[in-house]
């Protein structure tokens, strides 16, 4: 407890009853009754009480007030002159306190001194103001209580910092939100309502910004911090009032739905984030698509420790993740077991390319001007002794966290040189050369001596490589521009040529575009697949067509589902089309027989 001490020592009670205390007839400035200090005259007393720069007055038994400091009138905005007319109740004390400070004034009168840390007055404009206060009895010259005096210091600015104080501790500095220590703190006290009271529901989702890192990292930090920023405003105006909304740290938040029913209104707001986030965000004049993958825990797991529900967000993150990104998962226990599934998928693949499990499969692109096959993208297929087909959704995710991309990617590189060799030898299909796409982890092409070894591979297979591509994402040049910049220049020298993959699924497509000396640029399916029923999909298509005319490259739309698409593709003066509705990925044996076949769209 705070305490100050005024210039005056404290005199011993020698009452006990509540003396007969008037009004104050002493002159204006003098203490009251003739008070006397021990250590001065009564008007050596009243000088230094009206020059203190601590708000002080002095009341008598009935609450009325007697004196009245200068910086008491500047606290409280009342003058001395009108506060004299009033008691205590009629001037400071809220309505809901004149009991308190009525006990108080008793005390004093009984000989108590009070110290009160945190009090609440009025000001003369009807405001209040958190003052802490020291009262004590005030004697005359026989020892009997006439007054109490209370010294006020204003708290208010006190209270505010401890409020930014607190703020900045418990919350992020960049968002305002909640941080991890307080959104525990948060679950916990869910967690004890949920023991406490049968029914009571809530429920945890975690969620993580799909590739907020390229974003970050392409467009500076000061977008990164925009997105940030934004993400945390659309996510408070996806609950309801009382939920918490935090940011765990990096591009992870996290929320509590407090008075949740059931699993579906914890699906329904996590829907509801997945609408809203995907609107895009402008940051540094640029449209940013950001997209979210959502964990989520309910109350009906039974869990008994914070961190636990954290845990488990996670891992249901984590798989809403690895199966495509965008998506939300609810935890169930049987995810412990999955999550174990995948360290069996990782030993089983570990293992899959000593025994031949992994095969190649060709899916042809079909040139649009002349409506026969240009060639072919090179997809990898898993052909699991137990699981059976298993798709590179699930486990090329899996190999690149484990770095089995390594080995895997080059295995896919060396069997598709093979094959072009193939077709540009004896084993020729057509007499027109046939072009092979590879596609190219991000993991491998951050790789030292990814370029070297590209090359000894098409050396030794004997293939040229004018009619190899790579395809890579942008994830792949995103972390480290310059260095991709050099690398892909260095593979086009040597004839290679390069795709820019999925293209309209990133952040920054088109900022960087120009630097980049790709040849080919291949729009994502996404937009393809949706353009005849969605007039936005095809304005994107039609957009990213004419930018390729405009930088020199070539565009191939994948997703080419039905004539439609065909038809405004060429509308569209688009090069080249894959899809299904072409065909869709083949062994290398019946898409060598397509080739001889010589079907023409
Ligand atoms: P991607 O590179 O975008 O490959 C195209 C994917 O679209 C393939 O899926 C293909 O089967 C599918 N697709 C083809 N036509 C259509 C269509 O008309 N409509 C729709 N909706 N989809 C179509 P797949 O084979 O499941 O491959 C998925 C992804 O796995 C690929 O996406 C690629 O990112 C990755 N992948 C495949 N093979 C390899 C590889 O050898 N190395 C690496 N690093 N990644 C690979
Ligand atoms: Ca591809
Ligand atoms: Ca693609």
């Amino acid at each position: 407890m705070r305490r100050f001490s005024l210039p005056w020592p404290s005199t011993p009670r020698t009452e006990t009853a509540l003396p007969n205390a008037g009004e104050s007839s002493a002159p204006k400035n003098a203490l009251p009754n003739g008070h006397q200090s021990a250590s001065g005259t009564a008007s050596q007393f009243a000088e230094l009480f009206q020059g203190l720069p601590i708000a002080c007055f002095s009341f008598n038994a009935q609450g009325r007030i007697l004196d009245w400091n200068p910086a008491a009138e500047a606290l409280y905005g009342w003058s001395a002159r009108d506060i004299k007319t009033k008691t205590l109740w009629q001037s400071l004390a809220r309505p809901e306190d004149n009991n308190p400070l009525r006990q108080q004034l008793l005390r004093v009168f009984t000989g108590d001194s009070l110290s009160v840390e945190e009090q609440q007055f009025l000001c003369a404009d009807g405001t209040t103001i958190t003052v802490s206060t020291n009262t004590f009895p005030l004697h005359d010259a026989y020892d009997n209580i006439v007054s109490g005096l209370t010294a006020c210091v204003d708290m208010s600015g006190r209270k505010k910092a401890e409020e930014r104080l607190e703020r900045h501790a418990f919350h992020d500095r960049l968002t305002g939100l909640p941080d991890r220590t307080l959104f525990l703190e948060s679950v916990e006290a869910a967690l004890r309502k949920s023991r406490q009271k049968e029914g009571h529901e809530f429920a945890v989702l975690l969620l993580n910004l799909d590739r907020f890192k390229v974003a970050n990292e392409s467009l500076g930090h000061g977008a990164g911090d925009q997105v940030l920023i934004s993400t945390a405003r659309k996510l408070e105006a996806c609950v309801a009032p009382g939920d918490v909304v935090a940011r765990l740290g990096g591009d992870e938040f996290a929320l509590l739905l407090e008075r949740i029913n059931n699993d579906e209104e914890a699906i329904q707001t996590a829907e509801r984030i997945q609408k809203r986030l995907s609107l895009p965000i402008t940051a540094n004049r640029q449209e940013i698509f950001i997209s979210v993958s959502i964990g989520i825990v309910t109350a009906r797991i039974g869990h008994t420790r914070a961190e636990e529900v954290l845990r488990d967000a996670h891992s249901a993150m984590d798989r809403a993740k690895a199966s495509g990104k965008a998506r939300y998962e609810i935890f169930d226990k049987g995810m412990t077991s999955r999550v174990g599934s995948s360290l069996q998928m990782e030993a089983d693949l570990r293992r899959a390319l000593g025994r031949f499990e992994l095969r190649l499969d060709y899916q042809p692109i079909v040139s649009l001007s002349t409506g026969i096959i240009d060639g072919f993208e090179c997809l990898i297929r898993w052909h699991h002794p137990t699981r059976g087909l298993v798709s590179p959704g699930q486990f090329i995710p899996i190999a690149e966290e484990t770095g089995l991309i390594i080995p895997i990617g080059f295995w896919a590189l060396k069997e598709a040189c093979s094959q072009l060799a193939k077709w540009q030898s004896g084993n020729r299909p057509r007499a027109l050369p046939l072009t092979v796409a590879v596609n190219i982890s991000p993991k491998q092409f951050v790789q030292p001596n990814f370029v070297e070894q590209i090359k000894q591979i098409i050396k030794r297979s004997g293939a040229d490589p004018s009619y190899l591509k790579l395809e890579i994402t942008e994830s792949a040049i995103m972390d480290n521009t310059e260095a991709a910049i050099e690398m892909v220049t260095q593979l086009k020298a040597s004839g290679i040529k390069i795709c820019l993959d999925d293209f309209g699924t990133g952040y920054s497509s088109l900022s960087y575009l120009h630097r980049f000396p790709f040849n080919v640029l291949k729009i994502d399916q996404s937009f393809v697949s949706h353009m005849d029923s969605d007039a936005k999909n095809e304005e994107i298509v039609r957009t990213i067509i004419a930018l390729g005319h405009n930088l020199n490259m070539d565009i191939v739309a994948e997703g080419v589902e039905r004539s439609t698409h065909l038809a405004q593709l060429r509308a569209l003066k688009c090069h080249y089309g894959q899809g299904y509705f072409f065909a869709g990925g083949m062994d290398a044996r019946n898409a060598q027989e397509l080739v001889t076949a010589n079907p023409q769209w």
